[in-house]
Parts: C-alpha cells; sequence; structure tokens
C-alpha cells in the first residue's frame, strides 16, 4: 500500500528479524518510515517490540542499499542483467543436465518469494536442489515433528508458554533472542506464582534471570538428560497408560534405549555434568506436571545429533500425554521470521510443495497436475535435493553450476566457511539477489540483482506458532530494486514459463498456494498444512488479512490454535511414534591442540550478519566488536585479560576478537557471536572455526559444538580512529592491521584498530591513511600515546587516539562534532580530549533503547536506586523493551555484592 509522496499513514506490518513474529505499527510522514510501534492488536506481542524491532526506522533509508543491478561487476540495465542470466542459464543446464542448477534462499523471504522460487525451480527447472538458510536454523525441529507426529507441525501457541504449569527452556536464550515472548512468560510468571521455569543450557544467560531452577549441562548431553527423563517417569508410575495405549506406538523400544543411555539419576547427572539433586528436582517436576511446555531451539538443533534430541523432547511428552492441552506441548521455536512460511512451500531440497514429501508416492503426481507442468520436459524431480552443505560441497565438486542466492549470505553462516568460499569461486555462474550494496556475498557473484527490503516488500509471513500475519509494502523499492517474485516471474517468462508466473500482485501467489495447499488434501495422504479456506478471496480480503493460524480450512475458517488436541496425529494410523534413541557425542572432537569447546549464537541486539541492524548506531553500542567469552580459568590458562585481544584457532580457520571474561560459561567452553563478517572486521566469522559436520536425519550443521584453541593476540599498540561518513576511503588502509573493527555511529564510523607491529611516526602514519594531514595532535611516544584529528574547512573530518579502548571517552560528544557543519572554538579547544569539559563517561550502554550506559546506572544503585524500577524510574532504562532487565538485575546484584563486601570486617573477609 504505497500512497501518494508527501501523505502520512500508519500501516500494519510485521517485524523482518525474529521467530516471533510481532505486529508493527509503522507510520510514514514525507516518503519515509518516521516511526514504529509494537501493534497492540497483532497477537504475538500484543504492542510490545523489542530493542531490534524498535529500531527498525534507523535501519531504512537507500544509504547503503544495492540500486542497480551488476552484471561481470559492472552496472547494467535489468534487461542486461535477465538477459544475461537467462542465457548463462539455459547454456550451462543444457550442456550438463537439469540437476545443475540450484539455489539457495533464505528465511527472511516472504511466503509469496518462497511459493514462486520453488514453482521455478523444482516444478519448471525441474532441478531439487533447492535448499535454504533456514537448515542452519531448525531442520532437526522439524525432521523430530515429522518422525514423531508425521508432520512438520507445532503443536503449541504463545499463550501455552504463558499458561503452563512448567516451562522448561532448553538451549534457548529466550531473554536475547525471543526477547517479546521471554517478556510474556516474565509477566505470566509475575502473575502466577506457581509456575515454575527450568533453564537448561551450558551458559549462564541473561534467560536464567526468570529460572526456578537452572541445569548447566555439558554440550551435547542433552539426549541423555531427556532419555533419563523418560526413564525416571517410568520408574515413578508418571506416565499416562491411557494415552500410550490409546494414541501412540513404539513406547516399549524408545523405553529400552532411554534406560540403556541413561539407567539412573546419578548416571545421568554425570554424563551432562550436573547435580544430581538439581537434575532429580527437574525430573520431578516434569513428571509431576501435566502442564508442561518443553521450548526449545538452536542449542537443540544445532547438533550432528540435533533430530534424536527433538526427538528425545517429544518422547518424554508422549509419556506424559504433556500435549494438545493447554499450557503443554514440545514447541520448537524457530530463529527467522518466515522459516515456517518456507517450509510451508516447500523451499527444503527434501520437500516437494505444500508439506508434500517425495516420499509419498502420490505427491508428485499431484503437484505435476496443479502446476500443470505435465507436458514439460524435464518434469518434477525425482527425489530429494542437495541440503546446505551438501549443495556447497557439491558446488565445489563441480556438479553444480548455477547458483542463485537470495535474501542471504552464505559466505559468512554457513560452517567451514573458507570451503564454501572456494566453492563460490569455483562456480561457473553464480547470481545474488539481496538489498544491500556490501555483503561478503556480492564478491563472489556474477549477476546482481537489486531486492526489496523490509518495508517495501508485500506479502505474508508465519511465526513459530504457525500465526500468518501480512508485512506490507509502506513505500515502493529505491533506486531499480524489484520484490523478489517479480525478478523470479521475469525470468520465468524469459525462460518460456510466462503463463505459468504471470501473477500481478502477491495476492494471486498467495492465493495459488493457498489452493495447492487443499488441493487433493485429504484420506491417507492428508496432509496438516491446508490454508484452503484462504483461498479464493479478493485482493481487498487479502490486504485486510488478520494474523491467523493454520490449518484454515472449511471446518476451522478461523485458524486453529492448538493442534492435536484430539491426539490424532498425521501418521497413516493417525498415532503419534516414540522414537527410540542413542544418544550420540558431537562429532567435532577436542583434542589437545584444539582442547576449547566451541559454542556460537546470537547476541541480544544483532541481526545474522548485521547487514540491516548495524544501520541502527544505538543496535552497536551494546556489544560494539566480534567477542570470545571464556571461563576465567581458561583465561588465565591462556594468560588473558578481560577486554584483550585473542585469536582462536580451529582446524578450519581463525576469529579475532575482544575477550570477555566471564563465569557464566562453563570452564573449557568459549561462546562467540555469530554476526560478524569481513565487512565488519578483519577476522570476526565464526562460520570459520566450524567444520561441516550434519546431523544424519535433518542435515543440519553442528555449528555448536566446534573444537578450538586460543592465544593472546598481544599488540604492542591499540587505536580508535572515527571517521564523518564521506571521509571514508574507498579501500580501508588499516584492513591488513593484525585486528581491525567497524563500528558504525551517526554521521561517522569508528574503528577499533591494533597491531603487533610498532608505529614509530603517527603523523605520517595518518596522514598516509587519510591523506591528509593531522590538523591538531598530541603525543607522549613514552607512554605510546598519541592523539590527532583533522579539521579542515572548519568541520572535523577524523579522530585518533592510540592507547587502549579503556582510555576512549564516551563517543557521544564526539559522534556531535563530526556532524557539526561548523566547529566552534569552545568545540575546537576539546577536539584531542574528544568530550567536553567535566563531561561524564556513561560507559559502555546496557540499556539500548534510552542509550543508557553501565557507569550511570552503576552510580545511580550506589546512590540508593535498589531495584530495576527505580533505575527505570530516575534513567529510563529498562522502561521501553526490557531487553535489558536482566543486564540491570545483575549489576543491582553486583554493586550488592561490592557493597556488602566493602562494609563486611576484615575478620569476616579473612
Ligand atoms: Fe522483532 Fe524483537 Fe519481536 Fe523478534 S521479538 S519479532 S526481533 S520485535
Amino acid at each position: 500500500m504505497h500512497k501518494a509522496p508527501g501523505s502520512s499513514y500508519t500501516v500494519s506490518t510485521t517485524c523482518p528479524y525474529c521467530g516471533v513474529g510481532c505486529g508493527v505499527s509503522a507510520t510514514v510522514e514525507g516518503g519515509r518510515v518516521c516511526s514504529v510501534k509494537g501493534d497492540a492488536t497483532h497477537p504475538a506481542n500484543y504492542g510490545r517490540l523489542c530493542v531490534k524491532g524498535s529500531a527498525l526506522a534507523d535501519t531504512l533509508g537507500e544509504q547503503g542499499r544495492l540500486l542497480q543491478p551488476r552484471l561481470d561487476g559492472v552496472p547494467a540495465s535489468w534487461d542486461q542483467a535477465l538477459s544475461a542470466l537467462v542465457e548463462r542459464l539455459t547454456a550451462l543446464q543444457a550442456a550438463h543436465g537439469r540437476d545443475t542448477v540450484a539455489a539457495y534462499l533464505s528465511g527472511q523471504l516472504l511466503t509469496e518469494d518462497y511459493y514462486v522460487a520453488n514453482k521455478l525451480f523444482k516444478g519448471f527447472l525441474g532441478t531439487p536442489h533447492l535448499d535454504t538458510n533456514s537448515r542452519l536454523c531448525m531442520a532437526s525441529a522439524v525432521a523430530g515433528y515429522k518422525r514423531a507426529f508425521g508432520a512438520d507441525a507445532v503443536p503449541c501457541n504463545y499463550e501455552d508458554l504463558e499458561e503452563a504449569e512448567l516451562l522448561v527452556l532448553v538451549g534457548s536464550n529466550l531473554a536475547w533472542n525471543h526477547p517479546v515472548l521471554y517478556q510474556r512468560v516474565k509477566l505470566a510468571k509475575e502473575r502466577n506464582p506457581l509456575m515454575r521455569v527450568v533453564v537448561i543450557d551450558p551458559r549462564v544467560t541473561d534467560t536464567c534471570d526468570i529460572a526456578d531452577l537452572y541445569l548447566g549441562l555439558k554440550p551435547g548431553s542433552d539426549a541423555t538428560l531427556f532419555n533419563g527423563l523418560l526413564a525416571f517417569m517410568v520408574e515413578r508410575g508418571h506416565i499416562d497408560h491411557i494415552y500410550l495405549e490409546r494414541h501412540t506406538d513404539g513406547f516399549e523400544e524408545a523405553l529400552k534405549a532411554a534406560q540403556k543411555s541413561a539407567p539412573g539419576v546419578a548416571e545421568v547427572a554425570a554424563a551432562c555434568d550436573i547435580d544430581a539433586e538439581r537434575l532429580e528436582t527437574f525430573y520431578y517436576w516434569f513428571a509431576r506436571h501435566l502442564h508442561v511446555v518443553t521450548l526449545y531451539s538452536q542449542g537443540v538443533n544445532q547438533s550432528t545429533s540435533g533430530t534424536d534430541k527433538c526427538n528425545a523432547i517429544i518422547n518424554a511428552h508422549l509419556a506424559g500425554g504433556k500435549l494438545g492441552l493447554p499450557g503443554a506441548g514440545p514447541f520448537s521455536i524457530t530463529g527467522q521470521p518466515n522459516a515456517m512460511g518456507g517450509r510451508e512451500v516447500g523451499g527444503l531440497a527434501n520437500q516437494l510443495a505444500a508439506h508434500m514429501d517425495y516420499h509419498t508416492p502420490s505427491a508428485r503426481d499431484c503437484v505435476t497436475r496443479f502446476w500443470a507442468t505435465e507436458s514439460l520436459t524435464p518434469q518434477l524431480p525425482e527425489g530429494p535435493g542437495y541440503k546446505a552443505i551438501e549443495l556447497f560441497e557439491a558446488i565445489e565438486r563441480g556438479e553444480i553450476t548455477v547458483l542463485w542466492v537470495m535474501a542471504t549470505n552464505p559466505a559468512v553462516s554457513l560452517p567451514d566457511a573458507a570451503r564454501v568460499r572456494r566453492a563460490l569461486e569455483k562456480c561457473p555462474l553464480v547470481i545474488v539477489s539481496e538489498c544491500v550494496a556490501n555483503t561478503d556475498m556480492l564478491a563472489f557473484a556474477d549477476i546482481v540483482l537489486p531486492a526489496s527490503g523490509w518495508s517495501e516488500k508485500d506479502g505474508t509471513v508465519t511465526n513459530s506458532e504457525r500465526r500468518l500475519s501480512r508485512q506490507r509494502g509502506l513505500l515502493p523499492p529505491p533506486g531499480q530494486a524489484r520484490h523478489d517474485w517479480q525478478i523470479l516471474c521475469d525470468v520465468a517468462g524469459r525462460l518460456g514459463f510466462g503463463e505459468a508466473f504471470s501473477y500481478a500482485h502477491p495476492w494471486e501467489i498467495f492465493d495459488e498456494h493457498a489452493r495447492l495447499s487443499g488441493f487433493e488434501n485429504e484420506g491417507a495422504t492428508r496432509r496438516l498444512f491446508d490454508i484452503s479456506a484462504l483461498a479464493g478471496r479478493d485482493r481487498a480480503a487479502y490486504d485486510a488479512l488478520s494474523p491467523i493460524q493454520w490449518p484454515v480450512t472449511a471446518s476451522a475458517p478461523r485458524g486453529t490454535a492448538r493442534l492435536f488436541e484430539q491426539a490424532v496425529f498425521a501418521t497413516p494410523n493417525g498415532r503419534a511414534r516414540f522414537i527410540p534413541i542413542t544418544p550420540t557425542p558431537p562429532q567435532q572432537t577436542l583434542c589437545p591442540r584444539y582442547p576449547l569447546r566451541l559454542n556460537t549464537g546470537r547476541i541480544r541486539d544483532q541481526w545474522h550478519t548485521m547487514t540491516r541492524t548495524a544501520r541502527a548506531p544505538r543496535l552497536m553500542n551494546h556489544r560494539a566488536e566480534p567477542f570470545i567469552e571464556l571461563h576465567p580459568a581458561d583465561a588465565e590458562r591462556a594468560g588473558l585479560s578481560d577486554q584483550a585481544l585473542a585469536i582462536i584457532n580451529a582446524k578450519e580457520g581463525e576469529y579475532r576478537g575482544r575477550v570477555r571474561i566471564s563465569s557464566a560459561q562453563r570452564p573449557g567452553e568459549v561462546f562467540v557471536p555469530m554476526h560478524w563478517s569481513d565487512q565488519f572486521t578483519g577476522a570476526g566469522r565464526s562460520g570459520a572455526l566450524l567444520a561441516g559436520r550434519t546431523d544424519p536425519v535433518s542435515g543440519q550443521p553442528e555449528t555448536k559444538h566446534g573444537a578450538v584453541g586460543i592465544t593472546a593476540l598481544a599488540p604492542v599498540w591499540e587505536a580508535t580512529l572515527i571517521l564523518r561518513d564521506d571521509a571514508l576511503p574507498q579501500e580501508l588502509p588499516w584492513q591488513g592491521l593484525d585486528y581491525w573493527a567497524r563500528i558504525p555511529m551517526a554521521g561517522c564510523v569508528r574503528f577499533q584498530l591494533a597491531s603487533t607491529t610498532p608505529v614509530r611516526d603517527w603523523p605520517a602514519r595518518v596522514e598516509a591513511w587519510i591523506g591528509a594531514p593531522a590538523t591538531l595532535f598530541s603525543e607522549d611516544a613514552a607512554a605510546n600515546r598519541f592523539r590527532g584529528a583533522g579539521v579542515y574547512n572548519g568541520r572535523l573530518a577524523w579522530w585518533l587516539m592510540v592507547g587502549p579502548p579503556r582510555e576512549l571517552p564516551g563517543t557521544d560528544w564526539l559522534s556531535a562534532r563530526f556532524n557539526d557543519n561548523t566547529l566552534v572554538l569552545q568545540h575546537r579547544r576539546r577536539v584531542l580530549a574528544g568530550c567536553d569539559s567535566g563531561a561524564e563517561d556513561t560507559g559502555p550502554v546496557v540499556c539500548s533503547c534510552h542509550q543508557v550506559g553501565e557507569r550511570v546506572i552503576k552510580k545511580a544503585i550506589r546512590s540508593g536506586d535498589d531495584s530495576v524500577e527505580a533505575l527505570g524510574a530516575r534513567l529510563a532504562c529498562g522502561t521501553q523493551c526490557g531487553s535489558c532487565l536482566p543486564e540491570l538485575k545483575s549489576l543491582l546484584e553486583e554493586e550488592r555484592g561490592r557493597a556488602r563486601f566493602e562494609q563486611a570486617p576484615a575478620t569476616q573477609m579473612a
């Protein structure tokens, strides 16, 4: 819905980040999105937004967008780019075979984009090799559901999280990764003091703030823990025998396997490296309560035995009949906004379309007739294609000659990134549809196509509770950018398939998708995914579509809040299946050279490879640089202090980042974030450290279990360089240093630099970097300190401080000076100091919404603000999205501990 330029309007749409799928109310004024708020009517969030969602308006604008197609590295017209694409694709497919063409999609795409891509590649190009980055996120959860329930069907909804008597969070840092759900659970717990929360995670995360019980298990031991739970339930007589007999198969075999690997609480506690009493308490709570939700996420899925872990969880729920009820069920929460929408259309390589798989005999015939591809050569593929890791291995072997990547960055996000990059270099034709002008992936593209992004895209997404919502277009795409479905339809037309891809609006695609979901959906091969009641509506109804949970059928026209309430499953006999689980350890094994277990994951304020979230400067302040979190004992052993720079080594590559020492980390384990790419740092890609080991059932890679070593980087100098946006050189000359990190700020960019090679002449060095001399500088060579700045035509162009980052004053004042059109004298005098006289250093940002720093918070606590409410009343921190509340609490705890320590008499301390 694009309105006249200059008009003002508010539109309900959906957040493009995580799988919670929050409703957003966006206001457009004068052709730009000027504000976003939580949509109070959306059932996912009822008006709440986390810090990422709240900052959406700051991530928009033409700067940094890809605005024109590129062909072989030079700008081209759409006609030139698509003509070349079709000509090269046709020639390569004719020469090497239909199966040599592949697509790699993304959970960021809308369902309509996904549907058209799947139809074109599988239906009309006849290749099965279409997979998606959702493979990295939830493929094991999908496989687990299909094994147990016969369908990729999440039984629960968000209200179940609030209604549960016991909520078990496994491998999920909900507070950071699904913050709005975390807020909902926190509130539910406040309202119902009897509700219990158990957190099972190797790391003590902010989510533990709501935990009644925390189990810090050994990474990879989840299946043993849940096998032990099944054995415990049987031993203590907490099995629902009626449910088992009437609605399930395979219990005895599953129990035998569980008892073999987890004979008793003591053995399980030892295998999982947790306290036996705590473990028994969890088992007891789980066994005694009926209304139990187990919410699991990447900590379970991203493993070479992720599917087994999911089924070990589901087994325990089936044994107690703890599903299909309010506040009960095994609930996989997805990372991406439309991972589920992609699954609905068949956007995984092992799926065909609309929840139909190749192994169902009638499925191929059904889809062929629906898409009317009977007369085509080639016809629909006969079997599954390559899953993500296999796909890039096939590219490396030369089996795939054409790869079209849409809305994702596999050069960063896949494990064994060096191998992925080698494969991409070898691939004869790489096409990339992207909305951002600079990503690591674009360096490998022969043809680059500018795609629309959030605020322009128009279609639907499905969140983690099966709820379809409209993501509405607010503005037209900038430059020459086009919607992904339009690009695909244009290509299909040029390939001669125009009739089957003649959609004029996403509404028509959605209508076809809804019709396919109900097509021949009956009898023995009945599919749970069915939204046929949404077909046959007009465009106005599509535009007005309210959030609704599938299935949406003639018998359930208002959607379906919860599945399996009648305990009828999507298996041929309608019974759920227990799966016998034999736990297997991680495949990336530790050794003397690589003795530390590597865990990777997301952080609170960033999304994926930061292509969008890094455009909002306030989101860069919480964690500004790539970091390495490790236990104090490991830090001591490696000779590392907090905030030092270190190098993590693995067989596959290395990673450089800043050390964060934390006892929240188990000894022997390190954590690094997954967000940094070559655009933001020299060697900060977590994928470079991981081998491409995968789950044999789901194909999901093991990104939580790398094997690494750590050493100090030990630079002889560190520096902070800030440059005004328009003073940035084309090529950054400091990229060859031992360490650099880029931190976007408002109107300028900060770089953290470090090197093991001394600099003898800083004025000369800085002039070589910037191309102009410093107009102000001061130096203390003996202390290895230097400060310099370039003020040209009255404007501050750059500022440099050589010295450890802890000496950097708060950057707000400097950032404002970079945006001064003329530097007034009083500011000019303060430039080298980098702050106003008497200005307070606020410290690292804790509350991103209100930009409140740690030092200010600590000061307030010391002056008597002894609760998060008091801090909120004084400083506003924690009063908007609430994502920082756990951090505020731990600062309160830390300060209380410090005060107790300082007040204790010396004898007591001794
Ligand atoms: Fe977006 Fe945050 Fe909601 Fe996730 S929790 S959908 S990132 S606002």
